[in-house]
């Protein structure tokens, strides 16, 4: 329930917890007069050798968030991948994960995801991958269908348009138990779907598209989707309380493709 929390409030305490600090840092100085001047105000960045911030961590932190093959990028439908019908270079079979057959993912989120199948099952809450990798061609295939299916404005609530989805990048997993929660929100409430939502950032995994965020996001909750954006990112993430990748990385809203 911690990924519950409503991440602009919590951000807003964040920065004034920073602006706080930064006031208690400052090096003393003359009594500030009723008015400060303007060059007494607390500075915005930290001070050199200040402890550096953790609670509002930006793209200006260094993550990059736009290169197709960065572990931290950032895809929504506000921002494509480039080129949109890229491919990542290195990619290995999921066959030693339940379902995995025939399914690839990056070897580094591989890795951290047979970990994690293996952790979970021993835990009693083992799981079975439904997707991984999608190629350009395999998206735009799933995209149409859902299209035909449910026409465009409801098809783009649950599935991305070819070269704007997560699964390209080759970080992406979606999981199941049985096929009455597959690809369901009642994935949720199984035993594997609890373990994911209490562990997953142990691994370096995210929930990207949480309950309630569809504003943000432009998607429904799907707690089966997982992305992958290594251990530390994904646990900083969960520390700041933000519950999406792209407000923990500062990036703009994408309810729709604008
Ligand atoms: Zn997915």
């Amino acid at each position: 329930m911690r990924r519950r929390v409503n991440p602009r409030g919590f951000a807003l305490a964040a920065l004034f917890a920073l602006g706080a600090s930064g006031c208690q840092g400052a090096p003393a100085g003359p009594a500030p007069s009723s008015a400060p001047a303007p060059d007494r105000q607390p500075p915005v960045s930290a001070p050199a050798g200040a402890q550096a911030t953790d609670h509002v961590p930006t793209v200006d932190a260094g993550y990059d968030v736009t290169t197709a093959s960065s572990v931290t990028v950032v895809v929504t439908k506000r921002r494509p991948l480039e080129p949109l019908d890229y491919v990542p270079e290195t990619l290995v079979s999921l066959a030693g994960v339940p379902g995995g057959d025939g399914l690839y993912l990056r070897s580094d989120a591989a890795d951290a995801l047979v970990r994690m199948a293996a952790d979970a099952s021993a835990a009693g809450a083992g799981f079975r991958v439904s997707s991984g990798y999608r190629s350009y061609a395999d998206q735009r295939a799933q995209y149409g269908q859902y299209v035909a299916q449910y026409g465009r404005a409801y098809a783009d609530t649950i599935s991305a348009r070819p070269g704007y989805s997560e699964h390209q990048t080759g970080l992406t997993v979606d999981l199941h138990v049985t096929e009455e929660d597959r690809g369901s929100a009642v994935f949720a409430s199984t035993a594997a779907g609890v373990w994911v939502a209490e562990h997953a950032d142990e691994y370096g995994f995210v929930e990207s598209y949480p309950q309630g965020g569809q504003a943000v996001t432009g998607y429904r909750w799907e707690p089966w989707h997982l992305r992958y954006v290594g251990a530390d990112v994904a646990s900083a993430m969960r520390a700041s309380g933000h519950a999406t990748l792209q407000e923990f990385m500062g990036v703009e809203d994408s309810p729709d493709y604008g």
